[in-house]
């Protein structure tokens, strides 16, 4: 039992279980582990060929991102806006442009993508994360807590669960949770796992030299947004985006014909020298989301009272993106919840 005992064990290496195991190493502490079902770190924070498949933007009213990024040292930068925006609002009538207002600041993105964040976080405690560690259960014994996984039992005297409550649901809780805290677990929608993200790298950034934006906003078509998302250095060039939710259904021949058909109407036909391609839907990620999503949108309400209350004798809290009330969904609710349970604790 030894080995697997830690004071602290921290469910999910998110950006909020991260951010916790952070400030509880600064604090002193280092009786901690943080167990993760995924075989990576970050969560919803995802990059691939510099391309953020998960959480991109923020601003300035973010100030727990702001505030965290200053402390770890990591950059931020403006998101590219300059040149033609386009808007296509209906299928029928022919589409806008316009410029987007150089004295209004576009959202901010970070120097060398959202994971710079997350191998920030990580670096000083990355010896006490668990990938590939499913947890199953979490038992309050006499003395402490008991936490079973995939990949063996561990035991700690507080259990932090940092899962968005809707998949944290999967969990057996013993003795079981209140009724009402199960009720609205089931009912938290999980910020953005409906989402399918595309990304498509080049060897020049066209459209800039076309004096493109690279924004594609509109309903109608197979791409609902898109931005330019070339890296900090403009070294690397880009153009990311959210995939219309219409097209989840349909092959994935199908949907990416119809989303380079798409681009190409507005961006001409260099869309299609793209170097790579790829797409994610979040609503067929286990470790993100557990729905069949039919909606286009929920409408989400987060940071629900009930997570702010102490579980189990006080040795379980909630924790994560959607029981914060504090921009709850988004990064800055992630961190500030974060922030919020280790003091709590
Ligand atoms: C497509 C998309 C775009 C987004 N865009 C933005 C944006 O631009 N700006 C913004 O502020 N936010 C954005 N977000 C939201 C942002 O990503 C989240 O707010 C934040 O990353 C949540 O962090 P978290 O730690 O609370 O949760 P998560 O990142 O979900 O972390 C929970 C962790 O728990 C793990 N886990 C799940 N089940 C188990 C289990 N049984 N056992 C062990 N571990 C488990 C998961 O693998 C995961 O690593 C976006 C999200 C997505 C998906």
């Amino acid at each position: 039992m030894k080995g697997n005992f830690s004071k602290y064990i921290i469910i999910g290496a998110g950006l909020s279980g991260l951010t916790s195991a952070y400030k509880l190493f600064n604090k002193g502490e280092t009786s901690f582990t943080v167990l993760e079902s995924r075989d990576r770190i970050g969560g919803r924070i995802v990059t691939r060929d510099r391309i953020d498949y998960g959480a991109t933007w923020f601003q300035t009213h973010h100030e727990e991102v702001i505030a965290l990024l200053n402390e770890l040292g990591v950059e931020k930068y403006h998101q590219y806006n300059k040149g033609k925006s386009i808007l296509v609002y209906s299928t029928m009538a022919p589409e806008h442009y316009f410029e987007n207002d150089p004295d209004t600041p576009s959202a901010y993105r970070i120097k060398g993508n959202s994971q710079a964040l997350i191998h920030a976080l990580a670096k000083t405690v990355s010896d006490k994360i668990k990938t590939e560690t499913k947890v199953l259960s979490i038992h309050e014994t006499e003395n402490g807590m008991q936490v079973a996984t995939d990949n063996g039992v561990f035991f700690g005297e507080k259990v932090i669960v940092t899962i968005p409550p809707k998949i944290a649901t999967r969990i057996s809780f013993s003795p079981e949770l209140p009724v009402e805290v199960g009720a609205v677990m089931d009912k938290t929608h999980t910020w953005m796992s409906n989402a399918i993200k595309v990304g498509l790298t080049f060897k020049e950034p066209f459209w800039r030299n076309n004096d493109f934006s690279g924004m594609i906003i509109g309903q109608v078509g197979a791409v609902t947004e898109l931005y330019d998302h070339n890296d900090a250095e403009n070294e690397h060039y880009a153009l990311m985006g959210f995939v219309n939710e219409g097209l989840r259904d349909t092959s994935a021949e199908n949907r990416k014909q119809r989303i380079l058909g798409y681009l190409s109407q507005y961006l001409g036909t260099e869309i299609l020298d793209y170097l790579s391609y790829e797409e994610k839907d979040w609503s067929q990620d286990w470790h993100t989301s557990c729905e069949n999503i039919k909606s286009i949108y929920m409408s989400p309400s987060y940071g629900n009272p009930v997570f702010n209350r102490n579980y189990m004798n006080g040795k379980l809290r909630f924790s994560g993106a959607e029981t914060s009330p504090v921009h709850g969904g988004y990064m800055d609710g992630a961190i500030y919840s974060g922030i919020q349970t280790v003091e709590k604790l």
